[in-house]
């Protein structure tokens, strides 16, 4: 039987009413709108697509939002200067650099200079710290886009085996971390992991964020397992997975679509971080 698919536009719309509700009472008492400004430099045209979505998504549930568009031969030392502006200004409560910067930009040094309070994607160290240990304040949307959809669809994570193919900051490391708190034993694979398609046929829960268009093969998958493709690839004028979705649905037992998976999550999971850095600075967490 074809694997049943996980719908992350009616799951993200689900968590975005939660939020909006957030949205209200937050403004009922405090009388200001949570607020997120996202920094973008350069002219990529990807980055101006994420940009402008979410801008947008901000505007439909009464965030407030601006976009700070910074020219692509913009000096480091200049944009730290615009977060630390931001880092200071309480009508900003959340700070998103939309990335990748510009090769003469340090990535890192631009994710450490915005405060841990405002830092809305949970990519600063204090927040990957926080995370570590257990304290889930500011995390990275997309993993926590992902924990929320296997939690609404009813998918259990307590002892199961997890595999996480993609071990990167923003997704894979992360991603780890919340499945390890909600007690999943969880492998890790990377580009140096030998036999993969061994090691990630282990996983009742498959979670594919490694980049490359239709990377993972039904041989790669435990039959009934729950596969999360993370992967945006663009080839030709269409979008693909990192999982070769058609083949894969007849073995797994949940796979996510792409587009119309975990995309939209990513989105909700921006909104509700703002409120919560928003409730955090004023003292409602
Ligand atoms: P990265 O390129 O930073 O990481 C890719 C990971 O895959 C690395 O850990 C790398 O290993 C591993 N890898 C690469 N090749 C192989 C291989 N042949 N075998 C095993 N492992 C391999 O990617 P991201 O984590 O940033 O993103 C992953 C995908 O998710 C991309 O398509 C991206 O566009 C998408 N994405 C989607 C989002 C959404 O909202 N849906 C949000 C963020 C990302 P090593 O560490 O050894 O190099």
């Amino acid at each position: 039987m074809p694997a049943q698919l996980l719908d992350g536009v009616k799951i993200a719309a689900r968590l975005t009413e939660t939020v909006k509700k957030e949205v209200e009472t937050f403004q009922a008492k405090h009388g200001v709108r949570p607020g997120l400004t996202v920094i973008i430099v350069g002219e990529d045209p990807a980055s101006k697509v994420y940009v402008n979505r979410k801008h947008k998504a901000c505007a439909e549930l009464g965030i407030a939002s601006e976009v700070v568009r910074l020219p692509a031969d913009i000096a480091e030392a200049q944009l730290l200067q615009e977060i630390d502006r931001l880092n200071g200004d309480p009508k900003v409560n959340g700070i998103l650099v939309q990335l990748p910067v510009p090769k003469h930009i340090n990535a890192e040094k631009v994710l450490e200079q915005i405060s841990p309070k405002k830092d809305v994607d949970g990519f600063h160290p204090v927040n990957v710290g926080n995370l570590t240990v257990g304290k889930e304040w500011l995390v990275p949307c997309t993993p926590y886009g992902i924990v929320k959809m296997l939690e609404i669809s009813g998918i259990s994570i307590e002892g199961k085996q997890a595999v996480v193919l993609g071990r990167s900051n923003i997704v894979g490391k992360p991603m780890a971390m919340l499945l390890l708190s909600r007690n999943a034993t969880v492998t890790v694979c990377h580009s140096k992991t030998q036999d993969l398609a061994s090691v990630t046929r282990q996983g009742d829960i498959f979670v594919a964020a490694v980049g490359k268009p239709e990377f993972v093969t039904k041989d790669m998958v435990k039959p009934g397992a729950a596969v999360i493709d993370v992967g945006i690839n663009r080839v030709g004028d269409k979008l693909v997975g990192d999982v070769k979705f058609d083949e894969v649905k007849e073995v797994a037992g949940y796979i996510t679509p792409v587009p119309g998976g975990v995309g939209p999550l990513t989105i909700a999971m921006l909104l509700h971080n703002t409120v919560k850095a928003a409730q955090l600075q004023l003292g409602d967490r």
